[in-house]
């Protein structure tokens, strides 16, 4: 019998998601980003879950050229561009789009011969200090780049540090936009801003963001960067996680639980033992009270997560057996509020899951 695990993809929730995308951003053709194995959703099954998204968008060149051999036809957009000289003809032979980031980047394309043109973004750093061009040496690079034959289109692209917090107190959107406006200005091209962030407040902050492609991950995943909850934008969960129990245990006053003692029984309970782990990718820092559903019930973790398994109070769900049904997070129960209470994001726990748990369908 195989071990009572299962991550459960929604694909019907994926494609309600990436409508969501739209009505918010109606202006906007999609870039679904599938990178990291499609947020852990496993990158076929996204491609297919968004197979009405304008492009995929994504980290990996090897994985770029697998949608393509998988029958992927429209665009595809490197996030974070090529790594070496030898990757830029594969980008023209796949037609992948291209971010560049560098003046390195751009001496490669300088001195590489092609045989059919590339299309470029070319990305700004407006704050967000990872990858980009400064706002004073974005036009330069773009006069470098747009003197490369082989360059077709060239499109803007920055990318938002907090467009969960639209009045973070240190870098807002509108300060980005407005150095991403000094650093473009008329430069012909379209336009790339906005992540999930992004997406989901353009309604709030449309007369900076009249932009032609959004990049939405998290929320087509059924999750948000921050800030409200999936469930008030109309989003779906697209991985539910699922197990069951595999022990019961009544403890007594004084009892303690799992690796390092941390729970302690303040009067008789019956716990429940859980088959999923930090192994499995559940995150071993969720503390007691972390949000698990059993048998329709919402309760709540306690002890510390093992590595093949957890422990959960069945003082709520009386009724509970060996073989009750257990939701990690999902349908539900939503990824955001465990992550919260684990004091990470969404965006890790989905990413996290193990190779060992297995995938269905449904
Ligand atoms: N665009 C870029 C350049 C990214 O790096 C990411 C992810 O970090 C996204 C878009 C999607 O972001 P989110 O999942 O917050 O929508």
């Amino acid at each position: 019998m195989p071990r009572p695990l299962f991550a459960t993809i929604h694909p019907d929730s994926m494609q309600h998601n990436l409508s969501q995308a739209r009505t918010c951003a109606p202006m906007a053709k999609i870039w679904a980003v599938v990178k990291a194995d499609a947020y852990g959703h496993g990158l076929e099954r996204a491609m297919h879950g968004f197979a009405t998204a304008d492009g995929l968008a994504l980290i990996e060149l090897e994985n770029a050229i697998r949608l393509r051999e998988l029958g992927w036809i429209k665009p595809i957009l490197l996030l974070e561009g090529f790594f070496e000289a030898a990757d830029v003809p594969l980008l023209a032979e796949h037609n992948i789009v291209t971010a560049v980031h560098s003046v390195e980047q751009i001496k490669l394309l300088e001195y590489t011969q092609l045989y059919r043109p590339i299309d470029v973004y070319l990305k700004m750093n407006t704050g967000m200090n990872r990858l980009g061009l400064r706002p004073d040496e974005y036009a330069a690079a773009y006069k470098r780049l747009r003197a490369i034959p082989d360059v077709r289109n060239i499109t803007h692209m920055t990318h938002f540090a907090n467009a969960d917090e639209l009045e973070h107190p240190l870098l807002t959107i509108a300060e980005q936009v407005r150095r991403f406006q000094i650093g473009a200005g008329d430069l012909p091209g379209e336009r790339s801003l906005s992540n999930s962030g992004g997406v989901l407040h353009q309604a709030m902050i449309s007369e900076h963001l009249q932009n032609d492609w959004v990049r939405p991950g998290i929320m087509l995943y059924g999750g948000t960067p921050g800030g409200r909850s999936a469930g008030d934008f109309g989003l779906r969960p697209t991985m539910t996680l699922r197990s069951e129990i595999i022990g019961i245990q009544h403890i007594e006053r004084g009892d303690t639980v799992g690796y390092g003692s941390r729970f302690v029984a303040d009067g008789p309970m019956t716990i429940g033992v859980v088959a999923c782990g930090y192994a499995d990718g559940y995150p071993r820092s969720a503390p007691h009270g972390t949000p698990v559903i059993v048998d329709g019930v919402r309760t709540g973790l306690i002890g510390r997560v093992s590595m093949d398994m957890m422990t959960v109070d069945l003082s709520p769900v009386p009724n509970a057996r060996i073989g009750s049904k257990v939701t990690l997070w999902g349908d539900g129960l939503p990824i955001d509020d465990v992550a919260h209470a684990a004091g990470t994001i969404g965006y890790e726990l989905m990413c996290a899951v193990a190779p060992r748990v297995r995938i269905a369908e449904g």
